[in-house]
């Protein structure tokens, strides 16, 4: 069986039965108390709590973390407040000007849910501020005598300019407090290095909830356009490289519905669509998704590359883990995609015109894998023309017909360039794409494995974990399999219980 229908099936079985629905709820609200205890709009540290200090200072792609210990009633840290905020406006945020380097985070002390957080760093007085690498502080903490730590107590830190200058001496940089959004001229492109794509699963991330976010903006959820977000949030469930992708994807699915009423865009209902319940107010992927960032997509200009770039990671990585069965299913649950989502009009006309062309359905995931990647060589080779001529591409990172040479050299059969084109070997470009986009693409991600420790996240992961690197011990795919057939039938009553409901909302 297919992993769409099987966590389709699964899911609804989560929703029918008592005890999953509170899983599902269970990490609906954890999403909800990461969302509430972050700070307000001006603030820029984030706000860690028990609950969340683990997957959020494990999930960030910085290299490194402060973590401020305070108490919110204490005078002292009121006014080291704006002082560290200055230095937590240059590393955090979408406007940050050196992204991706230091998570600024801050815990209250004063809140009991962390007195055992706090307890662990040995917290003796107010604010206390460590540093160190963000995996050192999961399942990590302090002592004083404890020698050789790889976290650290900032001793100097009690104003911005001296803060900025302990970093600096730590990580040998020029970090200025007064420091402006610069165009990454000295960004290195190393397009030819294949561990860069690592870096991409942040990108996924990224892309993912700025798509959600642009899909609200736009109010482009309409009555003929909410079976295809529904199809994509199913691809999204079972394949999103990102664990907390295919979490948050889940719960929008199940509580569909509920978070995208038919009538979310009518008079009446546009007062509630920043409350409580609303698709507006949830975070797919959760809150601590960096934004602004692009690790892998970032352009050597402020307005190049970023979230297409990031979109086309996300399809690319989708069309390497579905499995044969699921390959029609996957074409047009992404074309119609980016026929109804993607607001570049000329892109999602020319991506309409190339899914149309299409003539007979996709019947294995490596014809579809390589359709993707053909179809990105013909964008490619037609911006390479256009951006040449206006000027308005990336000088770092011009477009190509790929993988290039260096990437990939097996991918093209000896010397020969055909009429301006190139002959590849086929399947060496599918085991390429499927290492690159599959293995590699999570391998960040698989070192933090240990971090995730929510059921439904293990539940999830153990099936839709990417199609070439599960393998499932016999006796447990039969058990789920016979499973999901029984869960089939439920599952084909609540979604009847949920079509019923439909005509009540409109
Ligand atoms: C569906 C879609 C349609 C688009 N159509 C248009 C359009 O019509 N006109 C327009 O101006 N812009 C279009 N864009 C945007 C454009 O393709 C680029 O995304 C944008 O110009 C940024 O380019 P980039 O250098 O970051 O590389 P991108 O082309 O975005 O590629 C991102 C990364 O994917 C990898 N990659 C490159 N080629 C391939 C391939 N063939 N297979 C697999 N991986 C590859 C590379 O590592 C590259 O860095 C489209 C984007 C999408 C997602």
């Amino acid at each position: 069986m297919s992993q769409v229908l099987l966590v389709l099936n699964l899911l609804s079985l989560l929703s029918l039965s008592s005890g999953a629905t509170s899983l599902s709820l269970g990490s609906r609200s954890i999403l909800r108390a990461i969302d509430n205890e972050n700070g307000g709009p001006h603030d820029y540290a984030v706000d860690l709590n028990a609950s969340n200090f683990d997957s959020v200072i494990g999930d960030t792609p910085a290299t490194f973390a402060v973590v401020e210990f305070f108490a919110h009633w204490c005078p002292a840290c009121r006014n080291y407040k704006p002082h560290y905020e200055k230095v937590a406006r240059l590393f955090n945020g979408p406007d940050a000007v050196h992204p991706g380097i230091i998570l600024m985070s801050r815990v209250d002390c004063a809140l009991k849910i962390n007195t055992k957080l706090c307890d662990k760093f040995s917290v003796v007085h107010y604010p206390m501020l460590f540093w160190g690498p963000p995996a050192k502080f999961v399942a990590g903490g302090w002592e004083p005598k404890q020698e050789k730590s790889e976290i650290r107590l900032i001793d100097d830190g009690r104003t911005a300019d001296r803060l900025i200058n302990w970093i600096n001496k730590q990580t040998d940089s020029s970090f200025g407090l007064d420091d402006e959004k610069f165009e990454n001229e000295h960004l290195s492109s190393n397009v030819s290095d294949p561990v860069q794509i690592a870096r991409a699963v942040y990108d996924v991330e990224e892309v993912t909830s700025t798509a959600f976010e642009i899909i609200l903006e736009h109010k482009m959820i309409k009555s003929e356009t909410r079976a295809s977000l529904i199809k994509f949030l199913q691809l999204l469930v079972a394949h999103h490289p990102s664990r907390r992708c295919r979490r948050g994807s889940a719960d929008v699915l199940v509580n569909f519905d509920d978070l995208c009423p038919l009538d979310m865009w009518s008079p009446s209902k546009q007062g509630d669509n920043n409350g409580e319940g609303t698709l507006g107010n949830f975070q797919i992927c959760g809150k601590g998704v960096p934004r602004g960032y692009w690790m892998f997509c970032r352009g050597s200009k402020n307005d190049t590359r970023g979230f297409s770039c990031g979109l086309w990671v996300l399809l690319h990585s989708l069309s390497v883990r579905i499995e044969d069965g699921e390959s029609q299913f996957a074409f047009t649950a992404i074309c119609e995609f980016v026929h109804n989502f993607f607001v570049c009009e000329e892109c999602r006309q020319h991506f309409y015109d190339m899914c149309s062309s299409v003539s007979s359905p996709f019947k294995t995931s490596r014809d579809f894998a390589l359709w993707l990647w053909s179809a990105h060589n013909k964008v490619n080779e037609r911006l390479f023309k256009e951006e040449a001529f206006l000027g308005t591409g990336d000088p770092k990172f011009p477009k190509m017909i790929w993988p290039p040479k260096q990437l990939c050299s097996s991918c093209r059969l000896s010397q020969s360039e055909k009429n301006n084109g190139i002959d590849w070997d086929q399947e060496e470009v599918l085991k390429f794409l499927t290492n690159y986009y599959g293995k590699i693409l999570v391998s960040l991600r698989k070192d933090k494995k240990n971090l995730g420790n929510d059921r439904f996240d293990g539940f999830l992961e153990d099936l839709a974990v990417s199609a070439n690197a599960v393998a499932v011990p016999l006796g447990a795919a039969l058990a789920i399999a016979v499973a999901s057939c029984a869960f089939g039938a439920l599952a084909c009553c609540w979604r009847s219980q949920q079509k019923s409901r439909k005509p009540r909302r409109s």
